[in-house]
């Protein structure tokens, strides 16, 4: 029996694990947070079909109890040193000998607040798109002077394609999170306008193109080309922006009462500290360097090190799912030829 170690209890963390540990390894899964499923526990419901989100993570949880996994909670990877052809782990004054390694430490949202002309913990109204997630869940959309919004704005591309964020490659999946949250706020509020200001929408996997129609069509959201340059709060507590309508050329200013920036996804800082402590390449973005592009994005640079999930590149829970798939199957691969 092969020991594999598994650094995330994400959704790719734990799918991955499950895969190995059925195929007879014993799997530890490492987690720094006092839970498992990652970012999926903020979220409210899935593009493209509306899935509620538990959905999955009773998905995970439940596949878990099929296997003995080794799961660690609130633990961190310390120290790595060499073993034979594997290595020795360390968390604390634990040691867990490990045949080969996936690394599976997810992402971490763009902090809003570093584009200080947008408003984001300025102004009460300004959220992210995972704060909405979390009003959604508490069924409370209401404004922070207590009313329901007459107008809202979804600002794209929030610290994504940015040079002055150093972030020059797209997020992929908050162009559909944006239409998915206007067409469940249209829900929610039917009297209320919202728009979404947006650079391209890249409506990139199978019924993305269909919802993004159907946001028009059927819930009369409003589509405006345009980067939003600033944000500001007038004396009735309402937020005006400044932006201009690229495709009739126009600058425009609006009134509105909430608004939501799709921040982008980042790399997540410890990310680079684990690729450092496993001696794996990571890209210039931060994200982990898979070894080759189209023939495993799962196999990294130092032989025995995987990854999964969303520490390779933004993707969306569906493509996290089908990734850690292939990755377990390359780790699987690999064992072979120990
Ligand atoms: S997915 Fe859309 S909103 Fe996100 S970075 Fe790409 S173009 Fe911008």
């Amino acid at each position: 029996m092969k020991n594999i170690v598994v650094v995330g209890g994400g959704i790719a963390g734990v799918e991955t694990a499950c895969l190995l540990a059925e195929s007879g390894n014993h799997v530890t899964i490492i987690e720094r947070s006092d839970k498992l499923g990652g970012k999926l526990n903020q979220w409210y419901c899935l593009f493209p079909d509306f899935k509620k989100s538990d959905e999955v993570l009773d998905y995970i949880h439940n596949r878990l109890k099929n296997f003995d996994i080794e799961v660690k909670l609130k633990s961190v990877v310390e120290n790595v040193e060499p073993n034979g052809n594997g290595w020795f782990i360390y968390t604390g004054n634990v040691r867990y000998a490990a045949d080969a390694v996936v690394l599976a430490t997810g992402y971490d949202l763009f902090d809003a607040t570093r584009k200080e002309e947008l408003g984001y913990k300025i102004y009460d109204n300004v959220y992210t798109q995972a704060d909405i997630e979390a009003k959604f869940k508490s069924g409370n959309l209401k404004t922070s002077y207590g009313k329901d919004p007459e107008r809202i704005a979804i600002v794209h591309c929030v610290g994504s394609r940015d040079e002055k964020c150093h972030n020059m490659y797209c997020s992929k999946v908050c162009c559909v999170t944006g239409v998915k949250q206007a067409i469940e706020l249209a829900k929610f509020l039917p009297k209320t306008e919202i728009f979404c200001f947006y650079m391209d929408l890249r409506m990139y996997d199978k019924h993305f193109e269909e919802l993004y129609r159907s946001a028009q069509e059927h819930h009369n959201i409003q589509f405006i080309r345009g980067r939003v340059s600033e944000v500001s709060e007038s004396s009735d507590n309402r937020l005006s922006i400044k932006t201009e309508d690229t495709l009739s050329g126009r600058p425009m200013k609006m009134k509105l009462d909430m608004i939501i920036l799709l921040a982008g996804m980042e790399a997540k800082k410890n990310t680079l500290a684990t690729a450092k402590l496993f001696d794996v390449e990571t890209e210039e973005s931060g994200f982990l360097k898979s070894k080759d592009f189209h023939l495993g994005a799962g196999i990294l640079s130092r032989k025995g090190i995987f990854a999964a999930g969303t520490c390779i590149s933004p993707m969306s829970i569906k493509e996290t799912i089908e990734n850690a798939r292939s990755s377990a199957f390359q780790v699987n691969e690999y064992l072979k030829s120990l």
